[in-house]
């Protein structure tokens, strides 16, 4: 079998392995309880909507590492500190079945309008806990919320990440620079979208969070499918964004694993955890792409 060329050029310096032509990054961020508190602080009395979240830790997580087992896919975890210190015998069992940890906050807090002390907080306090509970040291950041600052950047470098999962603005990985000059730190940026995040596919919780429209599994990873097959033409990276409490109920993980079969079918697509990507792409001569704050005093 031949690997077809993408359809469109590569960025510049861009370049997948041999015989690869784009990537899936199937990734997981193990919320559980933490990012419905940090959105909705007056839930943690409300025992509904805790239940609803402890799904994900007490049935979803261990199917689907079951899943992820059955298929031979490693890959990545997003596990704020909270939730590892939460539930440490179920975090640990992710990191024995040898998949990635990476660091998704503390509280799964949000960066938007907090000082840079606050962000510091938020960042040690996930690094102090993933190190306790598990004795891991992330290298790779998911944003929780996906909220990042313009000062983000350059803590996650100076505190030792190697890449980020989160900015929309590539179909490509990139080298994200934390700096305008060229002696800025860089990081590996492996983006996203929210139209490959099961969230707002499926999830709706009555007066907090989705509109009511809870899609039909096959609909859903048909349209995933679509986004795959044509982030595989132009030869980018394909991030899906699964909540376990989310996409861990039996039918909406049933398709979630016809998905990763289906993946693992086509030719040249290389399914990998973020940090497998990001040391590949670290390999290459890529320009930094620098993101300024907008000027809007003009
Ligand atoms: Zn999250």
């Amino acid at each position: 079998m031949t690997t077809e060329p993408a359809r469109e050029p590569p960025p510049p310096g861009f370049r997948w392995p041999d015989r690869i032509r784009a990537a899936a990054f199937f990734s997981f961020d193990m919320d559980a309880e933490a990012a419905m508190l940090a959105d909705h602080p007056e839930v943690v009395d409300y025992l509904d909507v805790i239940a609803h979240q402890r799904y994900g830790p007490q049935v979803a997580v261990p199917r689907i590492l079951r899943l992820l087992d059955r298929v031979g896919l490693r890959t990545t975890f997003f596990i704020p500190g909270w939730v590892a210190e939460t539930w440490p015998d179920l975090a640990r069992s992710v990191r024995d079945a040898g998949h990635e940890i990476g660091h998704h906050g503390y509280r799964h807090e949000s960066v938007r309008g907090v000082d840079e002390a606050t962000e510091i907080g938020y960042l040690e306090g996930g690094l102090s806990a993933l190190d306790e509970v598990l004795g891991v040291r992330p290298t790779g950041y998911r944003a929780p919320s996906w909220d990042m600052n313009f000062r983000t950047p350059a803590l996650l470098a100076r505190y030792g990440f190697r890449y980020d999962s989160g900015l929309m603005d590539s179909d490509h990985p990139y080298r994200l620079a934390t700096g305008p000059g060229p002696d800025a730190a860089t990081l590996i940026e492996l983006p996203c979208h929210w139209s490959l995040d099961d969230w707002n596919r499926y999830n709706y919780v009555p007066g907090l969070t989705g509109t009511g429209v809870i899609g039909r599994p096959s609909e859903v990873v048909a349209a995933w499918a679509e986004e795959l097959d044509a982030i595989v033409a132009v030869g980018g990276i394909f991030s899906l964004t699964i909540h376990p409490f989310v996409s861990g109920r039996p039918a909406r993980a049933e398709a979630l694993e016809i998905l990763i079969r289906r993946a693992a079918a086509i030719d040249g697509l290389w399914l990998a955890s973020g940090d497998e990507i990001a040391a590949r792409v670290e390999g290459l001569d890529l320009p930094p792409v620098h993101h300024a704050r907008p000027d809007t005093t003009g």
